[in-house]
């Protein structure tokens, strides 16, 4: 098995500011792994909020690449993640960048789609990705939302967590009647602040809010879940799928992540555990390149609600994935691995 990595400079279409900071260029670091004829591609959308940079990444990757050439077997994704979890404790996202090219390589040798190695099939109905709506001045989040419905998207995302929350819902509902509209804290809001918003916000039909609290107050979660008039998700609170027993009481709806899971195959353990526990399922992402999109979108059957649009808020993308339509995968359209290709 042949192994390289390299770290792309994808910049954004526009800066994309949470309640945490704001994003003008992501750096991602894409892995190739060859094999038989073959090259499978994966890739790492570091998190800082989960101690990661592309400098991280890089430092960690020929350590965890080391035990895939000393595996030598690209069907042995369990263990090799097993022996990841030795030589690196954290960094899920240069573990995700392995196993993706991994699933990827393995659906090319085997000339299947990701999403039927997963067991699953592909209907067309798998639900649409929410488009998100970085933090802005009130007129611009409503004419981003405004273009975005115009291009097709069924799903906004509002991203919140500033004193004028209700007040840009308000103008985005009143833009955009019939979208579903979601909206995302990422932890700006205290306890009790997040019970008076999701009273307010239930006005305008949301469809669900994300992480309202602090992923370290799982009793503030608990507090707003139990008291908001809208369903509750988890984001920064679920990493991995040991963090569902203690979310599973404290909101409806687990958002995973492969950036923060480790790739497809502990993003599937997420899923069963969330399952097992009543869980409603999304799937995320980071600022991302198709490469991992496309893996990423291979897990659409096995979801209730997607925000998969990390490669359509990017300028451009030298990666193309899985094709996408007014916000909908298309898995039917994979032939083989994950669906990414390289320019
Ligand atoms: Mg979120």
């Amino acid at each position: 098995m042949r192994t390289r990595f390299e770290t792309v400079s994808l910049p954004l279409d526009v800066p994309f500011e949470i309640a945490r900071g704001t994003t003008e260029t992501a750096e991602n670091v894409v892995v190739e792994i060859e094999h038989g004829g073959e090259t499978g591609y994966g890739a790492a959308a570091p998190a800082r909020r989960y101690g990661e940079t592309a400098a991280t990444v890089e430092a960690v990757l020929p350590e965890l690449l080391a035990e895939v050439e000393a595996v030598g077997d690209p069907h042995a994704r369990r263990t090799i993640g097993a022996r990841m979890a030795t030589v690196a404790r954290a960094n899920p996202a240069a573990k995700a960048a392995v196993d993706i090219a991994l699933w990827d390589l393995a659906g090319k040798l085997l000339s299947e789609p990701v999403y039927r190695l997963l067991g699953c099939s592909a209907g067309g109905n798998e639900p649409p990705t929410s488009f998100t709506i970085g933090l802005d001045e009130t007129e611009t989040m409503v004419e981003r939302a405004r273009e975005a419905v115009e291009s097709g998207y069924p799903v906004l995302k509002l991203k919140l967590g500033t004193d004028r929350d209700v007040e840009t819902v308000s103008a985005v509902r009143e833009t955009a009647p019939d979208a579903t509209i979601r909206v995302d804290a990422n932890e700006a809001w205290a306890p009790k602040e997040a019970v008076g918003k999701c009273h307010e916000l239930d006005e305008y039909d949301v469809e669900f809010v994300e992480q309202p609290v602090a992923a370290d107050d799982p009793d503030g979660l608990g507090y707003v879940y139990e008291r908001s008039p809208l369903p509750i998700a988890a984001d920064e609170s679920c990493r991995t799928a040991a963090d569902v027993p203690a979310i599973a009481d404290r909101c409806d709806i687990a958002n995973l992540k492969l950036m923060k899971t480790g790739g497809l195959t502990p993003a599937v353990e997420l899923i069963d555990a969330a399952r097992a526990h009543g869980l409603a399922v999304m799937c995320g992402c980071m600022i991302e390149t198709n490469v991992s999109i496309a893996a990423a979108a291979n897990l659409l059957p096995l979801l209730d609600y997607a925000d998969l649009d990390g490669s359509l808020l990017l300028e451009s993308d030298p990666y193309t994935g899985v094709p996408v339509s007014s916000g909908r995968f298309d898995l039917r359209r994979v032939d083989r691995g994950t669906g990414a290709r390289p320019p």
